[in-house]
């Protein structure tokens, strides 16, 4: 980056995945926004992280007695959090809400605020509960807390801001509020909302139209999320229903995706909508310090034995699979992770889905495979994605592993010391797939429908292998037929005889897999993107 002074950036965010025990992340958004603001810290750039203080976090998903997933929330209590001393109010349901606003560094980030209304002065503390407990009136709530109550933080704390950037839609209420401070200086709407799209950029991640929240302008104005505007205005920014994805689009000056192709699946998505700005593309990447085991790093850097070294560490892996589950693998044998939200797009038990084929390898163990991943509290099709997974475990309990209440211990684990990671989402659908650069940066060789951040990375047969063309179709039963055969072509005619026949070509795989990605896909050439082609003005 160049050396002038570097925009402050208001980095506002729903979760912040910092460390397993900071219930702060449900998935892969917030794994993100931890990283970023970790590797803002690293690099020094002006990013202010806001979020909010969870009290119970996302749901621990346990599994029951006849193999169902189930939901358990606990108060958790986090002693190292600092009082900034600092309370803004805003109004939901028309009543003041105070908002206590706290401060950690903790983990190696940036000092990151998180907004706070478990205190007395509140009948409404339970805003913060749960991160994503609730669709509706609570999500709203938690909304003007994040966007508006993030906005009058700021000014509270007199940290003075550039940018501000709304990581997903949850925050586009931000943006009421930006105007509304520019029209209580005397501004018009018109004037306002101008001004403040030139100081926002957005970032979407779901490629899923289904998936873009929405809410109806009634219940919008009932809980005061309006913030003065008027309904009219509102419906100008996002609609009604009130679109808080197409709100994004339409308060920031540029917007982008989380990879290439996202970038291209979410222009054609919202080509119809009106004065929204461009999206571009700018590829997730990880916080590799967090991500990446020290001893393949040391190993790959000088010149030693990366095949010795992932040994040790999948030894560890395994050992942890039976601390947690009592089954013991096989070292010897192929090892597959898996772990990923339970969500039919990303069809975890695609693998299983031709059993003539694949009970073999799973009878004898040649392939064995770890799975981990918590379905939505609210979603039954999730939770029964999970169940059959379970399911699985039960019929092949030589080969198949079930982790219940996926988290970062555990997503860090399977991506060190899996042999290889599998991901097979129907295309274009996964966004970017932050843990397949995990797993390629630990030398675990990625095996991968051509989605996400994969593309971009992929040199079939060299640093991992593409699963399929590329192929895609609305049509779900002959997509998943199609990347089903493929899954089965890859993985049983490259992926099984390179690493029982061809060791010396898995270890020049691994090699190229982590020499191709440990740059590409970190946070400090991401954070570099950012500034270059959102954050500083061209
Ligand atoms: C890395 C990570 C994610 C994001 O990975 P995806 O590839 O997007 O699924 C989600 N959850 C946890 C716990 C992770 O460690």
């Amino acid at each position: 980056m160049n050396e002038k002074k570097l925009p402050t950036v208001a980095y506002f965010s729903m979760e912040f995945g910092l460390h397993s025990d900071f219930k702060m992340y449900a998935g892969g958004l917030g794994i993100l926004a931890g990283d970023y603001i970790k590797g803002a810290k690293d690099i020094n750039a002006p990013i202010v992280p806001i979020g909010l203080k969870w009290k119970q976090g996302y749901t621990d998903q346990r599994i029951d007695a006849e193999g169902k997933p189930y939901d358990t929330y606990h108060n958790y209590v986090y002693d190292f959090l600092e009082d900034t001393g600092v309370k803004v109010s805003v109004k939901v349901r028309n009543v003041d809400v105070i908002c206590k606003v706290w401060k950690t560094d903790k983990f190696g980030n940036n000092p990151l605020y998180l907004l706070d209304t478990d205190i007395p002065e509140n009948s409404d503390a339970w805003i913060t509960g749960q991160l994503y407990g609730w669709f509706g009136e609570e999500r709203i709530a938690q909304e003007i807390v994040l966007g508006i109550g993030g906005v009058k933080a700021m000014r509270a704390l007199q940290i003075p801001i550039d940018v501000y950037h709304f990581n997903e839609g949850h925050a586009a209420l931000a943006a009421t509020e930006l105007i509304r401070e520019k029209m209580c200086a005397g501004l018009t709407f018109e004037k306002a909302w101008l001004a403040t799209r030139e100081e926002v950029v957005f970032t979407t991640h779901t490629p899923i139209k289904e998936g873009n929240e929405t809410h109806p302008l009634d219940r919008l104005e009932y809980m005061t999320a309006f913030n003065g505007l008027t309904r009219d205005q509102m419906e100008r920014i996002g609609g009604n229903p009130f679109n808080m994805t197409i709100a994004g689009l339409r308060l920031s000056r540029i917007s982008n995706g989380v990879a290439d192709l996202h970038a291209d699946t979410s222009n054609k998505m919202w080509k119809e909508v009106s004065g929204r700005s461009e999206i571009i593309g700018i590829t997730n990447a990880i916080h590799t310090p967090t991500w990446v085991d020290e001893r393949m790093t040391q190993a790959f850097e000088n010149g030693g034995d990366l095949w010795a070294t992932h040994t040790e560490i999948k030894g560890e892996l395994i050992q942890f699979i039976a601390d947690r589950s009592g089954i013991q693998l096989n070292p010897d044998n192929l090892l597959i992770g898996f772990s990923r939200r339970a969500a039919p797009y990303k069809r975890s038990d695609l693998i299983f889905s031709q059993p003539e084929i694949i009970e073999p390898y799973l009878e004898s163990g040649k392939i064995q495979i770890v799975f981990s991943g918590k379905a939505h509290p609210l979603d039954d099709t999730g939770k029964k994605i999970v169940s059959n997974l379970v399911a699985m475990m039960k019929k092949y309990p030589k080969a198949v592993v079930f982790l219940e209440n996926y988290d970062m211990t555990i997503g860090a684990q399977l991506t060190r010391g899996s042999d290889i990671w599998l991901n097979n989402p129907r295309r274009p659908l996964e966004a970017s797939g932050t843990s397949g650069m995990k797993a390629s940066m630990n030398g675990v060789l990625n095996c991968s429908i051509l989605d996400g951040w994969w593309p971009e990375a992929c040199i079939d047969g060299e640093n991992g292998w593409a699963i399929g063309d590329g192929f895609e179709t609305t049509d779900f039963a002959v997509l998943d037929r199609h990347d089903s055969d493929a899954l089965y072509d890859t993985l049983l005619n490259r992926v099984v005889p390179t690493y029982y026949e061809n060791r010396a070509k898995w270890v020049e795989m691994m090699h190229k897999s982590i020499e191709t990605t440990r740059v590409e896909f970190a946070t400090k050439r991401m954070l570099e993107d950012y500034y270059n082609k959102m954050y500083i003005k061209a």
